[in-house]
């Protein structure tokens, strides 16, 4: 059987890591298409030049290419034994490319099966993002909520200050949050439409997430 799903939930929700917790057990491959595009970059194949051109321009690679390449992907996968499907990453970003990802499913004879949202608070993903701290001096990092310092905003090893990068200040990762919803909420509501999109209260440690999406996926098969 093959399935195929897509995880949305926003930066800090746990994604990564559900989808390939989920993708060892079930024997599906994550597909990302920035791995996609690099990879043919790599092959230094007429199409790959074609993008490094793009790319080096710094445009945006158009969604027939990324359609393309997807479609090259997937009929490759789907010729291989033990192929459990696929999970779906960074695609579809927008509205437009959720209808093309289910032609392209539907040319290879597939459909996407199922959207799993998962739900995390605001609090949350700031206290899980902002937890990072570096090293004024020596640019060791710190997770406060994993790999604290000793002493509290001092480095083990020199004493030195720990400050936060632009990035993990709060106030940047709530700027981040409210880009991704406003992004992302037509696709939800999209997916909603179609009875695709299942969602999970993701404010909970990373196991019962993997849980919490693996008791979705058995309700499929
Ligand atoms: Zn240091």
């Amino acid at each position: 059987m093959v399935l195929n799903l897509i995880f949305l939930g926003p930066p800090g929700a746990g994604k990564g890591t559900v989808a390939q917790a989920v993708g060892e057990k079930y024997k599906m491959v994550q597909i990302s298409t920035g791995d996609l595009i690099r990879a043919e970059v790599a092959s230094g194949s007429d199409l790959g030049k074609k993008l490094s051109e793009i790319i080096n321009a710094g445009q945006l690679v158009g969604d027939d290419i990324v359609g393309e390449m997807l479609e090259k992907k997937l009929k490759n996968l789907s010729s291989s034994d033990n192929y459990g499907g696929a999970i779906f990453d960074g695609f579809p970003r927008t509205l437009p490319q959720a209808p093309m990802l289910e032609k392209i499913l539907g040319d290879v004879g597939q459909k996407l099966d199922l959207v799993i949202n998962i739900e995390s608070s605001e609090e949350n993903i700031v206290k899980r993002l902002s937890a990072r701290w570096t090293c004024s001096k020596c640019k060791k990092v710190y997770n406060t909520l994993t790999i604290p310092p000793k002493e509290e905003g001092k480095c083990d090893i020199d004493g030195e200050a720990l400050i936060q990068r632009e990035d993990d200040k709060p106030e940047t990762i709530r700027a981040r949050l409210a880009q991704y919803t406003e992004k992302t909420a037509p696709l939800i509501n999209f997916y909603k439409e179609k009875g695709l999109l299942k969602s999970y209260d993701g404010n909970v440690p990373p196991k019962e997430s993997i849980e919490a999406a693996e008791k979705l996926i058995e309700g499929l098969l």
